[in-house]
């Protein structure tokens, strides 16, 4: 029986389950914290299921992989052109919806590159970190 659709693999229960749990999700998950979760409804699940949905999601564009976080790799369902904002402490990731006007100037040097994006990592320490360290 095929079971094939638009995403490229077979839509079994727990890639639904990878899948509703991405859908709309802000918190720029990892693999683990996906694993974590997902999980706790399918004990029989294997990290590779998450990993290998999370690669076939990504090599269609379905999601961002986001290398803001230096400790993992994080995902993000939005792939809209948007910055992000780190907290450096907790790891946090929030969205930073603001267009930049960021063109290089004509005169810098760009060897022949044509410049189809931009994304500005900006660090901070978020509201509780703050509160936590007094
Ligand atoms: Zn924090
Ligand atoms: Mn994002």
């Amino acid at each position: 029986m095929k079971n094939d659709n638009n995403i490229g693999f077979k839509l079994t229960p727990q890639r639904l389950a990878i899948l509703s749990y991405l859908d709309g999700n802000k918190d720029h998950p990892s693999a683990e914290d996906i694993y974590n979760v997902i999980s706790r409804v399918f004990p029989t699940m294997s990290f590779a299921t998450v990993y290998n949905t999370l690669d076939s999601l990504k090599k269609r564009g379905g999601i961002t992989e986001l290398t803001i976080d230096p400790d993992k790799k994080r995902f993000d369902p939005n792939t809209e052109p948007h910055h992000h904002l780190i907290c450096v402490r907790c790891r946090r990731i929030v969205d930073v919806h603001i267009g930049f006007d960021l063109s290089l100037p004509a005169l810098h040097n760009t060897e022949g590159f044509e410049i189809t994006g931009n994304h500005i990592e900006f660090y901070g320490v978020c509201r509780e970190c703050k509160k936590s360290s007094g």
